[in-house]
């Protein structure tokens, strides 16, 4: 049976990057007859946060979200990283046959450091700790963003290198990822969305809240009447992960004829809230009801870390024989 695993920080709330570059194709993969594990990765967000409290609570935000958004708990093993303690063991192995010169080649990390970030050993390690996570559960595909594929090779690297020194242990896993628009969702800024960026939008944003935040979409001072070529307003990247095909060419060709018919940032805007407003409304009410049963999630974590440790135990099992710690 084909595995699918992937993971997503409660480092914040989930943005409309996170949905369209990974939880929607998380939710979709549930239908196709495999088996999917999707880890809430606390431990990788320990790297970051320094609130207890906000932890908690961004856990058990990320797990709504998913359940909000179709996730089927009794199809999937929705789950806690730190709930699996075999994933920091496996870590451990992979470090050991891990060269520096592999992770400081690591984008996400230099992106980081770029942004000011001050770095400390986990968030270098980072991506051991995420190559434990997906080789723990004898992965053959990890639905991704763009950002996170080198992450995905690095594991493949890992699991090479572990395998070459100590015989097949661990599973060759392959990136999977959406069309590239969705693959790499803009923030508000144009860099990419993130969590840590203070660039994002929440994918439950609603009323003033979603105003202000589309309101805060970079736009330049040219005039409405202005032709414009749309693949260069960030605003277009926003509108082609809501509108219909038909409608989203009509706002293009008339921004790109200009004149007295083209519409203004600010028009766009207002229909990108409306578009914003009306394909989460379904969710955001699944979401209301989740929330007045808190326990709920207390299960479906609990039920979802049972399946996936009962894998890891497996795995680290094979792994710890192989390199003679067993
Ligand atoms: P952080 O800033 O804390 O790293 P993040 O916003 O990058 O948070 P992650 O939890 O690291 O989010 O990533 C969860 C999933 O969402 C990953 O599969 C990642 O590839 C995907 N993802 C993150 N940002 C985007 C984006 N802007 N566009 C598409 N996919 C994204
Ligand atoms: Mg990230």
């Amino acid at each position: 049976m084909t595995t699918y695993l992937s993971g997503i920080q409660p480092s914040g709330r989930p943005h409309l990057g996170n949905y369209f570059g990974a939880i929607r194709e998380h939710v979709r993969l549930q239908d196709r007859g495999g088996e999917c594990f999707y880890f809430i990765a606390d431990y990788h967000a320990l790297t970051t946060s320094r609130d207890p409290a906000r932890l908690r609570e961004a856990v058990r935000d990320v797990a709504l979200t998913y359940l909000a958004l179709g996730l089927d708990p009794g199809r999937v093993a929705l789950f806690r990283q730190s709930d699996v303690k075999e994933v920091t063991e496996i870590a451990w192995l992979l470090a050991s046959v891990t060269g520096i010169g592999l992770l400081e080649r690591a984008h996400s990390y230099k992106d980081k450091l770029a942004r000011g970030i001050k770095p400390n050993v986990g968030l270098f390690t980072y991506p051991v700790l995420m190559a434990a996570d997906i080789l723990a559960y004898d992965t053959d595909y990890v639905p991704v963003g763009r950002d996170q594929v080198q992450h995905v090779e690095m594991a493949q690297d890992m699991a090479q290198s572990f395998n070459a020194l100590f015989g097949e242990v661990f599973r060759r896993p392959e990136a999977l990822m959406p069309a590239e628009t969705l693959a790499k969702v803009p923030g508000v800024d144009g860099e990419k969305m993130s969590k840590s960026y203070g660039n994002d939008i929440w994918i439950f944003e609603s009323g003033k809240a979603l105003q202000a935040a589309i309101g805060r979409i970079k736009t330049d001072s040219r005039p409405p009447e202005e032709p414009k070529d749309p693949d260069g307003v960030l605003l277009f990247r926003f509108l082609e992960l809501f509108l219909e095909p038909a409608e989203l060419a009509g706002w293009r060709e008339r921004a790109r004829a200009g004149g007295a018919g083209a519409p203004g940032y600010g028009h766009m805007k207002k229909r990108l809230v409306e578009a914003v407003e009306e394909h989460f409304a379904p969710a955001r009410a699944r979401r209301e009801a989740l929330l007045a049963d808190p326990s709920g999630v207390d299960r479906v974590l609990e039920r979802g870390a049972k399946k996936a440790r009962e894998r890891a135990v497996a795995v680290a099992g094979r792994a710890l024989e192989a390199c003679g710690l067993r």
